[in-house]
């Protein structure tokens, strides 16, 4: 991968980063709120509103922890190659995916097993 491109992609991650901790700074606050006088339609929404914020915060906690290790792989040089076959992973690619670690060859091959894996569970189950 050309030096251009590499400081490019360290760039958006950056600034990924930063956005997912500012993120992070205003969830825990918001998750830190102790819901007071409320009755139990309140609360219950509370519940609610509380979940989605985890389920929301474990998705950015994944997608920092992409973005770090996407860091780490421009700083060791080995950015942008596939962890499945080692060839370099098409630009167009990581433009619309920075974060990706397979080929597009190699992720159609794993999506089409898992699509398999699916369709033999399934035909396993009609017998
Ligand atoms: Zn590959």
């Amino acid at each position: 991968m050309r030096k251009t491109d590499l400081v490019r992609f360290k760039k958006i991650f950056i600034e990924q980063r930063e956005q997912l901790l500012m993120n992070f700074t205003v969830m825990d606050e918001q998750l830190m709120v102790k819901p007071e006088d409320k009755d139990e339609v309140d609360q219950a929404n509370a519940d609610v509103e509380q979940s989605i914020r985890m389920q929301l915060k474990n998705r950015e906690t994944f997608t920092l922890r992409k973005v770090n290790e996407s860091l780490k792989k421009i700083d060791d040089g080995s950015y942008g190659e596939c962890d499945s076959c080692g060839d370099q992973i098409e630009l167009r690619r990581l433009m619309a995916r920075p974060t990706a670690t397979l080929c597009i060859a190699c992720k159609e091959e794993e999506e089409k097993l898992n699509a398999s894996m699916l369709l033999g569970g399934r035909f396993h189950y009609v017998h």
